[in-house]
């Protein structure tokens, strides 16, 4: 008879957060429900503009979540499928806004499972609230001093205004 071991399912958030928005926070949230243990990793990649540095965008998210305890932030800068191993995890979840979203998180999935077979993806429905919502948005409206109450926290729109004032208008 097979013998199941009872270990830990520990789940892996992977993205840029820069930053991160309500709709992060959503996914994070019901995720948080479905493992023993999340990781809510951010990718440390150096071709990609980022706004925010990695410690930033840690820091942001450490605020955001300090008060669901079995969530963690961390981030990585190796494969993915790699830190998965690292981290002894074998899931991965993400979040579907839109069809386009799903094509590239497609692909994403095949490879990751390709290059770590140990390793699933799991899709998250966003929350029609959030359908539109993304860091590149929010970033955007904060160029130009919008309001960005209903996207991001406090905290959050605060960095964002900021940053805006130290770049002088530049992105
Ligand atoms: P973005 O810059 O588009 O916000 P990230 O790399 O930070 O992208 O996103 C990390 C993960 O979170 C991805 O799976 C992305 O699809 C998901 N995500 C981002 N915004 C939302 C949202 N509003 N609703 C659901 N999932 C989201």
């Amino acid at each position: 008879m097979e013998q199941y071991i009872s270990v830990p399912r520990i789940g892996v958030y992977p993205g840029s957060f820069d930053p991160v928005t309500m709709g992060h926070m959503d996914i994070i949230l019901r995720a948080s429900k479905q493992f023993d243990h999340l990781i809510v990793a951010v990718l440390n990649n150096l071709s990609k503009n980022a706004l925010f540095t990695v410690e930033e965008r840690k820091d942001l998210l450490r605020k955001m979540t300090a008060d669901i305890p079995n969530v963690e932030v961390d981030s990585f800068r190796d494969l993915l499928a790699n830190y998965m191993r690292d981290k002894n995890a074998h899931v991965i979840v993400r979040g579907v806004r839109t069809i386009t979203d799903f094509e590239y998180e497609l692909q994403m999935a095949s490879t990751n499972h390709k290059l770590n077979p140990d390793v699933e993806t799991i899709f998250m429905m966003t929350n029609p609230k959030y359908s539109y919502l993304s860091s590149s948005l929010v970033k955007e409206v904060a160029h130009f001093h919008g309001d960005l109450s209903d996207w991001v926290s406090p905290e959050v729109g605060q960095a964002l205004h900021q940053k805006v004032k130290e770049n002088g208008g530049k992105k």
